[in-house]
């Protein structure tokens, strides 16, 4: 007897997991995608020789759910260095990470980033989260503000401003650190045990092999869904696909499913931009953290001194990424980012050329409070209808793979 149909609504991560765990399941799975490829925010296009990922992107190696999904070595992943550089409106300087390159431990010692009081708060801070699991990092956290649980553990203005807000606002996406502590706790223990890395591939490489992998779904791109009612699917062309299995919708729900209270999910928007440098600039595989105010750049790091398979031909210069404070969408703007980047990165006037600016508008979720959970309780919205996304969780690759699972262990235990 063939298992009754199951339907997925959305090809990202958290759709290509929910797939495979029921094709684990003996299912075969049908997964609709609106676009014209899987991956939905892990996406990689190649311009003028170059891997440009929509938006700067790093696999952190030590998520939970990467360890479980993919093939790190497959993957070909490449990581940069522990710490940085951070670029104040005067001066720039190096700092380590003295536990994972104790050969560092005199640089850091004498790094300006902080106070002494600040190093030895963060030392401790990396210690404490260091034993806890990752539902201890969460747990009683889902609510403060991160800015507000760095002043309770004492951190200076001075680390802060210098550290704290570029180095989380890049990675929260939204510079008042507002995102639960939580949140927090949780990067800053993967950061302190695996590295952040870039696919050779690309960041779409990731969901390509969670694609690869899939050998009883079939996958429909280019398919938009316009509702979900129980066991039924109507996608935009008006054409009714029957879900006797269950659906799982691995995607913002609330244009499916207009009746979910709650207004739907707010997200928060990035701009990146991508330069190539005739020279070669040298960051010792280090991400720049710029905490000038003055300055319109976040962050900027050069990709193929990490991952040299980014740049797709023998080009003797240099792929930058640059992530700015805020999205901007004015020619202006990214000639005033082009002048930042040219101070702090000190390259001469005319040795960068603009490649590509990416705004994504619904980059990362903006979640009050973030969650993490282990089983799948949460997920069912309906009689077999679950859902799954990195919205259901909190805003990070291994949330979106976590709740692909949660979704079909729930539909695999609760039935259609
Ligand atoms: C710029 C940027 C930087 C990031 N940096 C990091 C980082 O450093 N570390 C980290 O952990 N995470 C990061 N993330 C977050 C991470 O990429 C996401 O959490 C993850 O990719 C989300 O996967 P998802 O499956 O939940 O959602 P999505 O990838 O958004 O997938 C949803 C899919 O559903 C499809 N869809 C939507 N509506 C419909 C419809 N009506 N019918 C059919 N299909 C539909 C979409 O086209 C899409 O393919 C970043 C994201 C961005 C954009």
């Amino acid at each position: 007897m063939p298992h009754p149909q199951i339907i997925i609504i959305g090809a990202g991560a958290a759709g290509l997991v929910a797939a495979s765990e029921l094709e684990r399941a003996g299912h075969r799975p049908l997964l609709l995608e609106a676009e014209d490829r899987v991956g939905g925010r892990l996406k990689t296009d190649e311009v003028d020789g170059f891997l440009l990922d929509r938006g700067f992107q790093v696999l952190l190696t030590e998520y939970p759910e990467v360890k479980r999904y993919l093939d790190l070595d497959a993957l070909e992943v490449k990581s940069f260095r522990p710490g940085g550089h951070v670029h104040t409106r005067q001066q720039r300087f190096r700092f380590a990470d003295p536990m994972r390159e104790p050969a560092q431990l005199i640089r850091s010692a004498v790094s300006p980033i902080g106070t002494w009081s600040d190093k030895i708060k963060l030392a401790r801070l990396g210690l404490r989260l260091r034993n806890k699991s990752v539902e201890e990092c969460f747990r009683g956290f889902t609510e403060q503000r991160s800015i507000d649980y760095l002043w309770s553990l004492g951190f200076s203005e001075q680390i802060v401003e210098r550290f704290f807000r570029p180095f989380f606002g890049g990675i929260f996406l939204e510079q008042e650190l507002r995102t639960p502590a939580a949140m927090f706790r949780f990067i800053f223990k993967m950061f302190g045990h695996g590295s952040a890395a870039l696919p050779a591939g690309g960041i779409e490489a990731v969901a390509k092999q969670l694609a690869g992998r899939l050998r009883q779904t079939e996958i429909r791109c280019n398919t938009p869904v316009a509702q979900v009612r129980e066991g039924t699917v109507v996608l935009a062309d008006g054409t009714t696909l029957d879900a006797p299995g269950g659906i799982i919708i691995a995607c913002p729900p609330e244009k499916l499913m207009p009746q979910l209270a709650g207004g739907g999910v707010r997200w928060k928007s990035t701009s990146n931009l991508y330069f190539y440098s005739n020279r070669r600039l040298k960051e010792n595989r280090l991400i720049n953290l710029v905490s000038d105010p003055t300055s319109l750049i976040n962050t900027y790091a050069v990709l193929d001194e990490v991952a040299p398979s980014y740049k797709l031909t023998q080009q003797g210069g240099s792929l930058i990424s640059v992530t700015l404070r805020e999205t901007v969408d004015r020619e202006s703007q990214i000639g005033q980012a082009e002048q930042d980047l040219l101070r702090h990165s000190r390259l001469p006037n005319d040795s960068l050329q603009f490649l590509r600016h990416y705004i994504v508008r619904h980059a990362l979720p903006d979640l009050h409070p973030v969650a993490f959970r282990q089983d799948a309780t949460h997920s069912r919205v309906a009689k077999g209808i679950y859902l799954a996304g990195d919205h259901q969780l909190n805003g990070s690759l291994d949330a979106a793979l976590r709740s692909g699972r949660l979704a079909a262990e729930g539909l695999l235990l609760g039935g259609g």
